[in-house]
């Protein structure tokens, strides 16, 4: 490493949201640097991560705003409808409407999206693909394969050592580096959560009918299953189940694994071709005590692991980069230390409030509708029914799913910093 080289902002993790915030520092010209076991090529092959994301419409204009949005859109699968049903069996299959059904369509909101859909479905790797080339573009250093392995948090900045013995120095650092936050530990900020003892079996099939942009959302009594349409008539499956048998479909034969699939949905989905493998992801909520502490910042799942059930876990990390970079960006242009205590205040201000209600709310979600007690399943059909009849309720979860609502950073708006 260079002995002259001297960051501003070392940022713990190149995955979806540490990238993205080197993206966005780098257009306020601050100097970030990014460190990963996981060198980008390897994020890229196809068994690293399966998973697709519902991203907000708010965060997608991020993307468009820092450069990579011509790059991504060719994936990105709008998502013009989202049907919610509450099925009791495994009749997820049955054609005919459950009796609570929930509809969200993005022709109700678009005099206030500016005629965005509800969001994008994104597959995982196309999105770190875009963000691997962005940064390399920008000539942002990348350390990998380097591990962080402690930090020392001194009065005028951080000392970051890697597992080769490497040391690096900066005002700040940020922790990027999903659940398991070397930094955070370092820093001794606790966390606060537990496992919901349930996986989310995630697999991407070929569909013989056509989606037509809709995402359905089902309540079995197991967990919610959700058919997000992908580009080119694809849907990515998520499928939650206790750990147990999630463990099973995961390692099922191909064949095993189809046929519980269309014994299961097959009605519904018409005719579905597995393709590439089954990935399965172990679900907990873990919360950590602080956003910040002196010279740090957490960011993404390092701060924040919450339930897929909504798609909101990336999101919020997403909104965090915003956050964060306008908090620094603005400090940095009036003179100020980045790494002080009253500029991360400014971060922590904004997203503890947002964070807190987001996980709080949907760790209650996971609870009322993975459960198949008769007394809850008839709240929540109440509650279905009437959100499903007051337009103005409607519209609101559908600007709270968007992420537009509330004091939203330049980033989130579509501004450039
Ligand atoms: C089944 C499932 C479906 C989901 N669907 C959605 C969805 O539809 N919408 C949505 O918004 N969210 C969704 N999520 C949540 C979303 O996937 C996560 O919130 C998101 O991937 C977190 O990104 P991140 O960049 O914060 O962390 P990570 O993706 O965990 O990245 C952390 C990076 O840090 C690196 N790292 C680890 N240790 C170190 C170290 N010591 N030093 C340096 N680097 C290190 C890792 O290699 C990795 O690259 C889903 C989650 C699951 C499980």
């Amino acid at each position: 490493m260079d002995k002259t080289f001297e960051p501003d902002v070392i940022i713990a993790g190149a995955g979806i949201a540490g990238a993205t915030l080197a993206l966005a520092l780098r257009q306020s010209g601050l100097e970030p640097v990014l460190i990963d076991p996981a060198p980008f090529d390897s994020q890229l092959a196809p068994t690293f991560d399966g998973r697709a994301s519902a991203i907000a419409y708010a965060a997608f204009r991020q993307w468009r705003a820092l450069g990579v949005g011509e790059a991504l859109a060719p994936h990105a699968q709008p998502i013009e409808q989202i049907l919610v049903t509450d099925g009791r069996t495994p009749g997820a299959a049955t054609p005919a409407p459950l009796p609570f059904h929930l509809r969200f369509d993005s022709a109700e909101i678009a005099d206030r999206s500016e005629g965005e859909p509800l969001g994008y479905l994104l597959e995982n790797r196309q999105i770190r693909a875009a963000l691997a080339r962005a940064v390399e573009a920008a000539g942002i250093p990348v350390l990998a394969p380097a591990r962080v392995a402690s930090a020392v948090f001194g009065k005028g900045g951080t000392e970051i050592t890697l597992d080769d013995g490497r040391t690096l120095r900066a005002p700040l650092a940020v922790g990027a580096e999903g659940r398991g936050s070397v930094l955070r530990k370092a820093a001794g900020i606790g966390v606060v959560g537990w496992d919901y003892r349930q996986a989310g079996v995630v697999a991407t099939v070929r569909l013989d009918r056509p989606h037509e942009g809709v995402a359905h959302e089902y309540f079995l009594p197991s967990g919610p299953f959700a058919i997000l349409p992908l580009t080119d008539n694809r849907a990515s499956l998520v499928w939650t189940e206790g750990s147990a048998r999630a463990a099973a479909l995961k390692s099922a034969r191909p064949e095993v694994f189809h046929a519980h699939l269309m014994r299961r949905f097959g009605a519904f989905l018409g005719e579905a071709r597995v393709e590439g493998p089954v990935f399965s992801y172990p679900l907990s909520l873990q919360l950590a005590e602080r956003l910040t502490a002196p010279r740090l910042a957490l960011l993404g799942d390092a701060a924040h692991g919450v339930h897929p059930i909504a798609g909101q876990g990336l999101n919020l990390g997403l909104k965090g980069v915003a956050a964060l970079a306008e908090a620094l960006t603005d400090a940095a242009r009036l003179g100020e230390d980045i790494g002080s205590e009253v500029v991360l205040e400014r971060y922590a201000r904004w997203r503890r409030f947002d964070t807190a209600v987001l996980s709080a709310g949907m760790d209650a979600f996971v609870h009322l509708f993975s459960n198949d007690n008769p007394l809850l399943r008839l709240v929540r059909g109440a509650g279905m029914s009437v959100v499903n009849r007051i337009p103005p309720a409607r519209r609101m979860f559908m600007q709270q799913a968007g992420g537009a609502l509330g004091d939203l950073p330049r980033l989130l708006r579509g501004e450039a910093l």
